[in-house]
């Protein structure tokens, strides 16, 4: 057997074109466990997103605007059985005047996003919404929809009100991992087929995995980052899985170190694979460590997604438990995150709706 290629050329060949490293390269570098090694992955990583983004940090701001969802996914506290959750879907017009205090607090984007719910009455409730805010905000201001599996119809019809981005997680790209998180009748195909028309009805697309699922393996983690290619995503989002006592899943063994470790080099591993996407620090990486999400801004990471929902709801939105900033108002985190990232020696992009290069040349031309 050859000896393996040296990891700083490994590296260099990523840094040097988006979508070069082969499966067996990703899972070798996903599961970098020598502290220099990581060290050098997260910089190079850290490097390509300087070079595509700058010393920039784009904000989203996050609105939890319902938690009833029709779906059973065995990981989530929101899930149709779990009812110790006390359900809710934000007034319309209260939406509204939460959207346009991101606006105004000079956010980039808004991020709507709840449990899944197919039905008119709620098609119709979340035009009206995207239209309004739409209307009232700059033409810039890039709203974002994250409301689950719906019908070609209705993605179109909220792009036809204004929506510019969805954020749609596969969850993992390996149908059969998949399955064994899920009930039955939760289809992968389906999911995977949502993508592809949100891409086709000119969404920026976002997606993203959780990591650290039961029986997941190195050859997973690869298998989500080249799914992040071939499904063509603009935007992606990923965490660690963090087990909710509330759910069939929550027994499953959880070692934060471990889990941030992974996290930052997933992050690293799809900047220096996808180059040109935007990455979110996510939420849940401050969950397993108090600096997590600037170590993944260091890692490659180029957007956060501050909450932004009134603070009345933000204890019944609760995906995994252990939910940082349930009590600051959006000031306190305005505040708390510009000093945070400059911290870093990163800037916060206010009022850039970061639209990601991606997205730009491939709509665009280069
Ligand atoms: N219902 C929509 C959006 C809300 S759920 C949807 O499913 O797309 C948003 C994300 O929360 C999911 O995609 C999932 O990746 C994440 N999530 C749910 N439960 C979680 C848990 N226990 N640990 C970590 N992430 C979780
Ligand atoms: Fe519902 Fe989304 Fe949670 Fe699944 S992950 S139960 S679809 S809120």
């Amino acid at each position: 057997m050859n000896p393996p290629v040296p990891l700083a050329s490994l590296l260099e060949r990523a840094a040097s074109a988006p979508g070069v490293l082969s499966a067996s390269e990703l899972s070798r570098l996903v599961s970098l466990r020598d502290p220099e090694d990581r060290a050098a992955l997260r910089s190079a990583a850290y490097a390509v997103k300087v070079r595509v983004s700058g010393k920039r940090v784009f904000l989203r701001g996050l609105l939890e605007i319902g938690n009833i969802c029709a779906k059973n996914c065995l990981y989530c506290g929101l899930r149709r059985d779990n009812s110790a959750v006390h359900r809710y879907a934000i007034p319309e017009g209260d939406v509204v005047r939460m959207a346009c205090a991101v606006h105004a607090a000079g956010y980039g984007s808004v991020v709507m996003q709840s449990g899944e719910v197919e039905s008119e009455e709620n098609t119709a409730r979340i035009e009206r919404i995207v239209r309004e805010v739409r209307a009232a905000t700059s033409p810039d201001f890039a709203i974002v929809l994250s409301l689950g599996e719906q019908s070609p119809g209705v993605y179109a019809r909220w792009r036809e009100a204004g929506a510019d981005r969805y954020l749609l997680r596969i969850e993992c790209a390996n149908p059969a991992l998949y399955r064994s998180i899920h009930p039955a009748d939760h289809s992968w195909e389906r999911r995977r087929d949502c993508l592809r028309i949100l891409r086709e009805l000119g969404y920026q697309l976002g997606t993203g995995v959780m990591f650290g699922l039961p029986g997941e393996t190195p050859a997973d983690l690869a298998a989500d980052i080249r799914f992040f290619h071939e499904i063509g995503a603009d935007m992606i989002g990923m965490g660690p899985f963090v087990p909710n006592p509330e759910t069939p899943m929550g027994g499953e063994p959880f070692a934060p170190a471990a889990a941030l470790e992974l996290a930052l080099n997933m992050v690293a591993v799809t900047r220096l694979s996808l180059h040109d996407c935007n990455i979110a620090a996510t939420t849940a990486l401050q969950v397993l460590a108090p600096d997590g999400r600037e170590r993944a801004l260091l890692a490659g990471a180029s957007v956060m997604m501050p909450n932004a929902t009134d603070k009345v709801y933000r204890p019944d939105y609760q995906l995994y438990k252990g939910k940082p900033c349930l009590d600051e108002t959006s000031e306190q985190c305005r505040a708390c995150l510009s000093a945070r990232v400059a911290r870093i020696g990163e800037q916060i992009a206010w009022r850039d709706p970061g639209t990601p290069p991606h997205y730009l040349s491939r709509t665009q031309g280069p």
